[in-house]
């Protein structure tokens, strides 16, 4: 399947493309930033390995420069979520060992093997396919996941207990056992100290595989849950988990005025007419809207105020409803000619967090993150 990117550019190379015209909106991404998140998680982890999960496009921040700069950084594990991730990871890291966190589907095992990719074994029935792939007669790693109570991939810890599973698995060369926490961002939760009993009996019963437990939040919680490795996503791009002490943010969101226009009290601003002006108004028409990832629900209207833009440490509130490519926003306090037809607005950035954001939307940074950038250019500053 084709997919239209964003052309990977130098931060040097933007000027010319946006005198272009070629840009509405800008995603920057600090790979700097990625870099020093990965390295502290692994401070905070060691003598634990720390990987790095890279899944849906490394969370939206763009796979092939940021997979380059966790491995400058040392990085030497990776996680995705599909095959097709994976052969896009092995392109660009050779000799990394890559997890591939949904299993695998019926058939698939050759194309696997022909990438080097550790499948990240869920079910018996993987367990069964994969114990009888046998390319040249050799045994390829790969991953059990073992369900510790989060119900989702995995097969139940209990499953090592049966004569079956157990014969299958010498057939497997395991490189890891593995397992998932349900609440690993509440540290308060019962459940993580229940899930992490589950998955140390179960690990005992497989000496000499190293073990993986938890994602970013689940580092926080403390070496007993650190295991042999651990599979950081959300903190290393900035968002969730991890305490501001200890995590930089790494993406910035700007957009630009297509338009200003004046209005007066009572007249209404976008679809459904639901915001209704109170006073003399002017409006800079922003061109990023839900196609882009700024999501509809960070709109505006009369019960409810919405999101806010920022030009330099001044809010500019939303107005009216969030469109496909476009947005409303009060500039009315700025001073007349602040801001012009092409300038650029803050959307995401030092003013506002991606979960702030979220929180506003009603969801998680990482829905913010995986929504951005399919449509703006993304811009790369720190590599
Ligand atoms: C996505 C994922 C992670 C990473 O989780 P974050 O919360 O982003 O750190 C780790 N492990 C598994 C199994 C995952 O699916």
């Amino acid at each position: 399947m084709m997919q239209r990117r964003a052309p990977f550019l130098r931060e040097q190379e933007l000027p010319t493309l946006l005198s272009a015209g070629a840009a509405t909106a800008v995603l920057t991404i600090d790979l700097g930033a990625i870099a020093r998140n990965w390295r502290r998680l692994r401070d905070l982890a060691a003598p634990a390995e720390c990987a790095a999960v890279v899944k849906a496009d490394a969370y939206g921040t763009g796979l092939a420069p940021v997979v380059s700069a966790l491995l400058g950084a040392g990085c030497r594990t990776f996680f995705v979520a599909t095959l097709g991730e994976g052969v896009s990871v092995r392109d660009l890291a050779q000799t990394a060992d890559i997890y591939v966190l949904n299993g695998f589907f019926p058939g698939c095992a050759p194309e696997f093997c022909a990438a080097n990719l550790r499948p990240v074994l869920g079910s018996t029935d993987e367990l069964v396919e994969w114990a009888s792939f046998r390319p040249a007669g050799l045994k390829p790693p790969a991953a059990l996941h073992l369900d510790t109570g989060i119900n989702r991939l995995g097969m139940s810890a209990s499953a090592l207990d049966k004569s079956d599973v157990r014969d299958l698995l010498r057939g497997v060369d395991l490189s890891l056992v593995m397992s998932h926490l349900a609440c690993a961002d509440e540290p308060g939760n019962p459940k993580n100290a229940a899930q992490r009993c589950v998955f140390n009996t179960a690990r005992g019963k497989l000496p000499n595989v190293h073990a993986s437990l938890v994602n970013s939040a689940g580092i926080l919680l403390g070496s007993a849950y650190h295991f042999d490795l651990v599979r950081p996503g959300i903190a290393l791009y900035g968002g969730g988990a991890c305490p501001e002490s200890s995590c930089e943010p790494v993406v910035r969101l700007d957009a630009r005025i297509v338009q200003i226009r004046d209005a007066k009290p009572g007249d209404t601003v976008g679809y459904g007419a639901k915001q209704t002006l109170s006073r003399p108004s002017r409006i800079a028409i922003v061109a990023i809207g839900y196609a882009d990832g700024y999501f509809r629900a960070l709109g505006s209207s009369d019960q409810k105020p919405g999101a806010s833009a920022y030009h330099g440490d001044k809010p500019l509130p939303l107005l009216g409803r969030v469109s496909m490519d476009l947005l409303a926003v009060d500039v009315t306090e700025l001073p007349e000619g602040s801001l012009k037809r092409g300038d650029f607005i803050e959307l995401i950035g030092p003013h506002v967090g991606i979960d702030d954001l979220a929180s506003l939307a009603g969801t998680l940074g990482y829905e913010v993150l995986t929504a951005l950038g399919q449509r703006s250019l993304r811009r790369y500053t720190g590599g």
